[in-house]
Protein backbone atom coordinates (compact mmCIF):
# COMPACT_ATOMS: atom_id res chain seq x y z
CA UNK A 1 0.00 0.00 0.00
CA UNK A 2 1.14 3.57 -0.34
CA UNK A 3 -0.52 6.35 1.91
CA UNK A 4 0.27 9.60 0.87
CA UNK A 5 -0.38 13.26 1.41
CA UNK A 6 -1.89 15.09 -1.52
CA UNK A 7 -3.95 18.74 -0.17
CA UNK A 8 -5.92 17.86 2.45
CA UNK A 9 -6.50 14.37 2.02
CA UNK A 10 -5.07 10.87 2.66
CA UNK A 11 -4.25 8.53 -0.20
CA UNK A 12 -4.46 4.85 0.68
CA UNK A 13 -3.45 2.47 -2.41
CA UNK A 14 -5.59 -0.88 -1.81
CA UNK A 15 -3.91 -3.85 -3.20
CA UNK A 16 -6.03 -6.66 -3.92
CA UNK A 17 -8.78 -4.97 -1.19
CA UNK A 18 -6.06 -5.51 1.62
CA UNK A 19 -5.35 -2.05 3.85
CA UNK A 20 -2.22 -2.21 5.09
CA UNK A 21 -1.99 -0.07 8.54
CA UNK A 22 1.02 2.45 7.96
CA UNK A 23 -0.44 6.03 8.43
CA UNK A 24 3.48 7.07 9.38
CA UNK A 25 4.56 6.15 6.58
CA UNK A 26 3.34 9.15 4.13
CA UNK A 27 4.59 8.99 0.93
CA UNK A 28 5.06 12.44 -0.92
CA UNK A 29 2.76 12.26 -3.52
CA UNK A 30 1.74 15.19 -5.14
CA UNK A 31 -0.87 15.95 -8.24
CA UNK A 32 2.09 15.98 -10.84
CA UNK A 33 2.52 12.18 -9.70
CA UNK A 34 -0.47 11.40 -10.06
CA UNK A 35 -0.72 12.48 -13.45
CA UNK A 36 2.10 10.48 -14.68
CA UNK A 37 0.73 7.16 -13.49
CA UNK A 38 -2.56 8.46 -15.40
CA UNK A 39 -4.60 7.86 -12.12
CA UNK A 40 -8.05 9.64 -12.42
CA UNK A 41 -9.11 11.36 -9.77
CA UNK A 42 -12.76 11.70 -8.51
CA UNK A 43 -14.07 13.45 -5.65
CA UNK A 44 -17.54 13.19 -3.85
CA UNK A 45 -18.08 15.15 -0.71
CA UNK A 46 -17.60 11.94 1.70
CA UNK A 47 -15.05 10.36 -0.27
CA UNK A 48 -13.09 11.04 -2.80
CA UNK A 49 -11.51 7.90 -5.00
CA UNK A 50 -8.95 7.56 -7.62
CA UNK A 51 -9.54 5.08 -9.94
CA UNK A 52 -6.49 2.54 -11.24
CA UNK A 53 -6.53 3.31 -15.38
CA UNK A 54 -4.80 0.14 -17.75
CA UNK A 55 -1.68 -0.07 -16.21
CA UNK A 56 -2.87 -0.19 -12.46
CA UNK A 57 -5.56 -2.73 -12.79
CA UNK A 58 -3.99 -5.26 -11.59
CA UNK A 59 -2.59 -3.51 -8.40
CA UNK A 60 -5.96 -2.59 -6.79
CA UNK A 61 -7.40 0.72 -6.56
CA UNK A 62 -7.08 4.17 -5.06
CA UNK A 63 -9.24 5.57 -2.22
CA UNK A 64 -9.23 8.87 -0.71
CA UNK A 65 -10.22 9.92 2.76
CA UNK A 66 -10.49 13.28 4.17
CA UNK A 67 -7.17 13.72 6.58
CA UNK A 68 -9.30 15.02 9.24
CA UNK A 69 -11.14 11.87 9.26
CA UNK A 70 -8.53 9.43 9.75
CA UNK A 71 -7.89 7.26 13.21
CA UNK A 72 -3.75 7.66 13.75
CA UNK A 73 -3.68 5.97 16.96
CA UNK A 74 -3.09 2.15 17.33
CA UNK A 75 -5.37 -0.05 19.74
CA UNK A 76 -3.24 -2.23 22.13
CA UNK A 77 -3.93 -4.59 24.86
CA UNK A 78 -0.82 -6.30 26.31
CA UNK A 79 0.74 -7.52 23.53
CA UNK A 80 -1.78 -7.48 20.70
CA UNK A 81 -1.60 -4.56 18.30
CA UNK A 82 -3.73 -3.35 16.03
CA UNK A 83 -2.69 -0.44 12.87
CA UNK A 84 -5.21 1.92 12.43
CA UNK A 85 -7.85 0.10 9.35
CA UNK A 86 -6.56 -3.39 10.74
CA UNK A 87 -8.22 -6.63 12.37
CA UNK A 88 -5.69 -8.78 14.71
CA UNK A 89 -6.43 -11.71 16.74
CA UNK A 90 -4.15 -12.88 19.61
CA UNK A 91 -4.10 -13.17 23.10
CA UNK A 92 -3.61 -11.86 26.75
CA UNK A 93 -1.26 -14.05 29.08
CA UNK A 94 -2.57 -13.77 32.34
CA UNK A 95 -1.57 -16.91 34.50
CA UNK A 96 0.38 -20.19 34.30
CA UNK A 97 -1.15 -23.51 35.16
CA UNK A 98 0.36 -26.47 37.17
CA UNK A 99 2.07 -27.99 34.33
CA UNK A 100 3.54 -24.82 32.87
CA UNK A 101 0.63 -24.15 30.60
CA UNK A 102 0.25 -20.38 29.86
CA UNK A 103 -3.28 -19.09 30.88
CA UNK A 104 -4.29 -16.97 27.76
CA UNK A 105 -7.61 -15.24 27.29
CA UNK A 106 -8.27 -14.53 23.69
CA UNK A 107 -8.50 -11.09 22.28
CA UNK A 108 -9.89 -9.76 18.88
CA UNK A 109 -9.20 -6.11 18.25
CA UNK A 110 -10.92 -4.24 15.27
CA UNK A 111 -9.14 -0.47 14.95
CA UNK A 112 -11.04 1.83 12.64
CA UNK A 113 -10.23 3.40 9.47
CA UNK A 114 -12.04 6.56 11.21
CA UNK A 115 -11.98 8.07 14.37
CA UNK A 116 -14.49 7.69 17.26
CA UNK A 117 -14.98 5.60 20.75
CA UNK A 118 -14.05 2.58 21.98
CA UNK A 119 -16.40 -0.39 22.61
CA UNK A 120 -15.31 -3.29 24.98
CA UNK A 121 -17.25 -6.60 24.59
CA UNK A 122 -16.82 -10.12 26.89
CA UNK A 123 -18.61 -13.46 26.82
CA UNK A 124 -18.43 -16.61 28.93
CA UNK A 125 -17.68 -14.80 32.01
CA UNK A 126 -19.93 -17.69 33.46
CA UNK A 127 -18.01 -20.87 32.33
CA UNK A 128 -21.57 -22.05 30.69
CA UNK A 129 -23.32 -19.10 29.47
CA UNK A 130 -22.11 -19.69 25.61
CA UNK A 131 -25.19 -17.78 23.80
CA UNK A 132 -22.49 -14.60 24.24
CA UNK A 133 -19.39 -16.30 22.17
CA UNK A 134 -22.04 -16.67 19.20
CA UNK A 135 -23.01 -13.19 19.38
CA UNK A 136 -19.57 -12.27 19.12
CA UNK A 137 -18.53 -14.43 16.22
CA UNK A 138 -21.21 -13.05 14.07
CA UNK A 139 -20.53 -9.49 14.97
CA UNK A 140 -16.92 -10.01 14.22
CA UNK A 141 -18.41 -11.26 10.76
CA UNK A 142 -19.92 -8.40 10.05
CA UNK A 143 -17.63 -5.54 11.26
CA UNK A 144 -14.57 -4.41 8.71
CA UNK A 145 -12.11 -1.87 9.90
CA UNK A 146 -12.61 -0.01 6.98
CA UNK A 147 -16.49 0.82 8.05
CA UNK A 148 -15.92 1.43 11.61
CA UNK A 149 -15.31 4.77 13.19
CA UNK A 150 -13.75 3.70 16.48
CA UNK A 151 -12.51 0.27 17.69
CA UNK A 152 -13.63 -2.81 18.88
CA UNK A 153 -12.62 -4.88 21.74
CA UNK A 154 -13.88 -8.43 21.31
CA UNK A 155 -13.17 -11.39 24.17
CA UNK A 156 -15.31 -14.05 23.28
CA UNK A 157 -14.24 -16.36 26.32
CA UNK A 158 -12.90 -14.62 29.54
CA UNK A 159 -13.41 -17.31 31.81
CA UNK A 160 -11.69 -20.21 30.13
CA UNK A 161 -11.23 -22.79 33.28
CA UNK A 162 -14.90 -22.90 33.85
CA UNK A 163 -15.39 -23.14 30.15
CA UNK A 164 -13.14 -26.08 29.18
CA UNK A 165 -15.17 -27.19 32.79
CA UNK A 166 -18.59 -26.87 31.61
CA UNK A 167 -19.82 -24.96 34.48
CA UNK A 168 -20.01 -21.22 35.53
CA UNK A 169 -17.24 -20.82 38.17
CA UNK A 170 -13.99 -21.44 37.87
CA UNK A 171 -12.35 -24.84 38.77
CA UNK A 172 -9.03 -23.41 39.60
CA UNK A 173 -10.71 -21.12 42.87
CA UNK A 174 -14.30 -21.91 42.73
CA UNK A 175 -14.96 -18.85 42.41
CA UNK A 176 -17.35 -16.54 40.02
CA UNK A 177 -15.56 -14.21 37.90
CA UNK A 178 -18.70 -11.69 37.94
CA UNK A 179 -18.05 -10.67 41.91
CA UNK A 180 -14.10 -10.50 40.93
CA UNK A 181 -13.94 -6.75 38.83
CA UNK A 182 -11.84 -4.92 38.83
CA UNK A 183 -9.50 -7.79 39.72
CA UNK A 184 -6.90 -7.78 42.01
CA UNK A 185 -3.11 -7.96 40.40
CA UNK A 186 -2.59 -10.53 43.22
CA UNK A 187 -6.02 -12.61 44.06
CA UNK A 188 -6.27 -15.58 42.70
CA UNK A 189 -6.85 -16.73 39.16
CA UNK A 190 -9.94 -15.33 38.31
CA UNK A 191 -9.22 -12.48 40.45
CA UNK A 192 -6.15 -11.96 38.27
CA UNK A 193 -7.81 -12.58 35.00
CA UNK A 194 -10.14 -9.65 35.55
CA UNK A 195 -7.23 -7.80 36.74
CA UNK A 196 -5.58 -8.41 33.35
CA UNK A 197 -8.80 -7.43 31.14
CA UNK A 198 -9.32 -4.31 33.75
CA UNK A 199 -6.53 -2.81 32.83
CA UNK A 200 -5.33 -3.52 29.87
CA UNK A 201 -9.07 -3.73 27.85
CA UNK A 202 -12.03 -2.80 29.97
CA UNK A 203 -10.03 1.03 31.14
CA UNK A 204 -9.54 2.17 27.70
CA UNK A 205 -13.28 1.93 26.48
CA UNK A 206 -15.77 4.35 26.49
CA UNK A 207 -18.71 1.49 26.41
CA UNK A 208 -18.72 -1.94 28.08
CA UNK A 209 -20.89 -5.08 27.22
CA UNK A 210 -20.46 -7.89 29.40
CA UNK A 211 -22.79 -10.92 27.73
CA UNK A 212 -24.48 -13.03 30.11
CA UNK A 213 -27.73 -15.50 30.38
CA UNK A 214 -29.05 -17.52 32.92
CA UNK A 215 -26.72 -20.19 33.23
CA UNK A 216 -28.45 -23.43 31.90
CA UNK A 217 -32.24 -22.31 33.07
CA UNK A 218 -35.02 -20.74 31.17
CA UNK A 219 -34.73 -16.77 31.19
CA UNK A 220 -36.36 -14.26 29.34
CA UNK A 221 -33.95 -12.29 27.38
CA UNK A 222 -33.02 -8.91 29.40
CA UNK A 223 -30.38 -6.20 29.79
CA UNK A 224 -29.31 -5.41 33.41
CA UNK A 225 -28.64 -2.47 34.66
CA UNK A 226 -25.98 -2.85 37.99
CA UNK A 227 -25.27 0.71 39.15
CA UNK A 228 -28.19 1.31 41.13
CA UNK A 229 -29.81 4.80 40.52
CA UNK A 230 -28.06 7.10 42.26
CA UNK A 231 -25.05 5.75 40.56
CA UNK A 232 -23.40 9.04 38.82
CA UNK A 233 -23.47 6.79 35.82
CA UNK A 234 -26.86 5.20 35.82
CA UNK A 235 -28.36 7.48 33.32
CA UNK A 236 -25.71 6.48 30.68
CA UNK A 237 -25.76 2.76 31.44
CA UNK A 238 -29.81 3.01 31.45
CA UNK A 239 -29.58 4.68 28.02
CA UNK A 240 -27.49 1.68 26.73
CA UNK A 241 -29.87 -0.75 27.95
CA UNK A 242 -32.46 1.14 26.35
CA UNK A 243 -30.87 0.90 22.98
CA UNK A 244 -29.47 -2.62 23.09
CA UNK A 245 -33.32 -2.82 23.07
CA UNK A 246 -34.19 -6.29 23.94
CA UNK A 247 -37.21 -5.38 25.56
CA UNK A 248 -36.63 -6.11 29.05
CA UNK A 249 -34.60 -3.88 31.26
CA UNK A 250 -34.00 -5.38 35.43
CA UNK A 251 -33.01 -2.07 36.82
CA UNK A 252 -31.22 -3.03 40.14
CA UNK A 253 -28.44 -2.54 41.92
CA UNK A 254 -26.21 -5.77 41.75
CA UNK A 255 -23.33 -7.51 44.42
CA UNK A 256 -19.98 -5.98 44.57
CA UNK A 257 -17.50 -7.35 41.79
CA UNK A 258 -19.55 -7.04 38.99
CA UNK A 259 -17.84 -5.87 35.70
CA UNK A 260 -21.38 -3.87 35.13
CA UNK A 261 -20.40 -1.93 38.53
CA UNK A 262 -16.58 -1.87 38.17
CA UNK A 263 -16.63 -0.40 34.99
CA UNK A 264 -19.17 2.47 35.55
CA UNK A 265 -17.18 3.31 38.89
CA UNK A 266 -14.25 4.96 36.57
CA UNK A 267 -17.11 6.11 34.15
CA UNK A 268 -17.90 3.80 31.47
CA UNK A 269 -21.35 2.78 31.07
CA UNK A 270 -21.72 -0.55 30.95
CA UNK A 271 -24.50 -3.27 30.59
CA UNK A 272 -24.81 -6.78 31.24
CA UNK A 273 -27.26 -8.54 28.36
CA UNK A 274 -28.90 -12.16 29.91
CA UNK A 275 -29.59 -13.49 27.13
CA UNK A 276 -32.04 -16.21 27.73
CA UNK A 277 -31.13 -19.24 29.33
CA UNK A 278 -30.28 -23.12 28.11
CA UNK A 279 -27.87 -25.85 27.41
CA UNK A 280 -25.83 -25.18 24.68
CA UNK A 281 -26.63 -22.07 22.04
CA UNK A 282 -29.92 -20.64 21.79
CA UNK A 283 -30.78 -19.17 18.19
CA UNK A 284 -33.23 -16.71 19.26
CA UNK A 285 -31.42 -15.04 22.19
CA UNK A 286 -27.98 -15.15 20.08
CA UNK A 287 -30.28 -13.59 17.33
CA UNK A 288 -31.47 -10.53 20.11
CA UNK A 289 -28.07 -9.93 21.35
CA UNK A 290 -26.63 -9.47 17.76
CA UNK A 291 -29.40 -6.96 16.91
CA UNK A 292 -28.28 -5.66 20.90
CA UNK A 293 -24.80 -4.85 19.91
CA UNK A 294 -25.47 -3.72 16.41
CA UNK A 295 -27.81 -1.15 17.99
CA UNK A 296 -25.84 0.06 20.12
CA UNK A 297 -22.70 0.25 17.59
CA UNK A 298 -25.10 2.30 14.95
CA UNK A 299 -26.58 4.58 18.08
CA UNK A 300 -22.81 5.68 19.28
CA UNK A 301 -21.62 6.34 15.35
CA UNK A 302 -19.57 3.24 14.94
CA UNK A 303 -21.09 1.82 11.95
CA UNK A 304 -23.79 3.44 10.04
CA UNK A 305 -27.71 2.67 10.39
CA UNK A 306 -30.24 3.24 12.65
CA UNK A 307 -30.62 1.76 15.36
CA UNK A 308 -34.08 -1.30 16.16
CA UNK A 309 -35.22 -0.86 19.19
CA UNK A 310 -38.56 -1.36 20.44
CA UNK A 311 -41.27 1.41 21.20
CA UNK A 312 -42.00 0.01 24.43
CA UNK A 313 -39.56 -1.67 26.89
CA UNK A 314 -40.38 -3.37 30.47
CA UNK A 315 -38.67 -2.37 33.33
CA UNK A 316 -38.27 -4.10 36.59
CA UNK A 317 -36.44 -3.78 39.61
CA UNK A 318 -36.54 -7.02 41.96
CA UNK A 319 -37.20 -10.18 41.41
CA UNK A 320 -39.58 -12.12 43.99
CA UNK A 321 -39.15 -15.74 44.17
CA UNK A 322 -42.13 -18.20 43.88
CA UNK A 323 -42.20 -20.92 46.30
CA UNK A 324 -43.78 -24.29 46.49
CA UNK A 325 -45.18 -25.63 49.62
CA UNK A 326 -45.21 -29.14 48.35
CA UNK A 327 -42.59 -31.59 47.44
CA UNK A 328 -43.70 -33.15 43.57
CA UNK A 329 -43.60 -32.05 39.75
CA UNK A 330 -44.38 -28.57 38.60
CA UNK A 331 -46.56 -28.27 35.77
CA UNK A 332 -46.57 -24.77 34.99
CA UNK A 333 -49.76 -22.65 33.61
CA UNK A 334 -48.28 -19.41 32.80
CA UNK A 335 -45.14 -18.85 30.38
CA UNK A 336 -42.41 -16.74 30.21
CA UNK A 337 -42.79 -13.47 29.77
CA UNK A 338 -46.34 -13.64 30.61
CA UNK A 339 -47.61 -10.02 33.12
CA UNK A 340 -49.36 -11.88 36.20
CA UNK A 341 -51.80 -11.20 38.27
CA UNK A 342 -51.96 -11.68 42.30
CA UNK A 343 -52.61 -14.48 42.92
CA UNK A 344 -52.96 -15.68 39.39
CA UNK A 345 -52.15 -19.56 39.24
CA UNK A 346 -48.51 -20.40 37.84
CA UNK A 347 -48.14 -23.91 38.51
CA UNK A 348 -49.89 -26.85 39.76
CA UNK A 349 -47.66 -29.21 41.97
CA UNK A 350 -48.69 -32.75 41.68
CA UNK A 351 -46.88 -35.64 43.53
CA UNK A 352 -45.04 -38.48 42.61
CA UNK A 353 -48.45 -40.59 42.13
CA UNK A 354 -49.94 -37.71 39.71
CA UNK A 355 -52.00 -35.89 41.94
CA UNK A 356 -52.07 -32.30 42.12
CA UNK A 357 -51.53 -31.04 46.35
CA UNK A 358 -50.81 -27.66 45.44
CA UNK A 359 -51.49 -24.78 43.03
CA UNK A 360 -48.65 -21.91 43.33
CA UNK A 361 -50.12 -18.93 42.78
CA UNK A 362 -48.25 -15.83 42.00
CA UNK A 363 -47.14 -14.12 44.85
CA UNK A 364 -47.80 -10.48 43.51
CA UNK A 365 -48.30 -8.57 40.02
CA UNK A 366 -45.28 -8.90 37.78
CA UNK A 367 -43.51 -10.63 35.29
CA UNK A 368 -43.29 -14.42 34.55
CA UNK A 369 -39.02 -13.96 34.29
CA UNK A 370 -37.41 -17.75 34.88
CA UNK A 371 -37.93 -21.01 36.20
CA UNK A 372 -35.94 -23.57 37.01
CA UNK A 373 -34.39 -25.98 34.48
CA UNK A 374 -36.15 -29.26 36.00
CA UNK A 375 -39.60 -29.81 36.43
CA UNK A 376 -39.43 -30.69 39.82
CA UNK A 377 -39.29 -29.12 43.09
CA UNK A 378 -39.11 -30.05 46.90
CA UNK A 379 -40.99 -28.56 49.43
CA UNK A 380 -40.07 -24.70 50.01
CA UNK A 381 -38.31 -24.83 46.65
CA UNK A 382 -38.18 -22.27 43.76
CA UNK A 383 -40.32 -22.84 40.77
CA UNK A 384 -39.72 -19.48 39.61
CA UNK A 385 -38.43 -15.71 40.01
CA UNK A 386 -41.50 -12.80 38.79
CA UNK A 387 -40.01 -9.24 37.90
CA UNK A 388 -41.24 -6.05 39.67
CA UNK A 389 -42.47 -3.85 40.07
CA UNK A 390 -43.37 -3.17 36.10
CA UNK A 391 -42.70 0.06 34.70
CA UNK A 392 -42.10 0.97 30.77
CA UNK A 393 -39.56 2.91 29.22
ZN1 LIG B 1 -23.64 -14.96 33.97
Amino acid sequence: MVVCEFTNYLFILFHFNYILPCPEEYVNFDKSTLDKHDFHLDINSEFCYIKRNEIFRNKGIITLYPMHNMNSHKLVVGSVVAEPGTQVEGHLSVGILPDGTQIRIPIVLINGIHPGKTLYIQAISDGNELNGIAVIHEILSKIVPEKLSGRLIAVPIVNVHAFHAKQAYSPVDNVKMNRCFPGRSDGTSSERIAYQLFEKAIRNADYCIDLHQGGVQPMIDEVRVRVGTKHKCHTACLALAQIFGIGYILDQKGPKGQLAQAAPDIGIPTIDPELGGTHGWDANSIKKGVRGVLNVLKQYQFIEGVPDVPDQQTVVNKFVPIISNKGGFIYYKANLSERLEARQPIAEIRDVFGHVTEVVRSPEEGIFWSHPIYPMVASGGVIGKIGTPVSYL
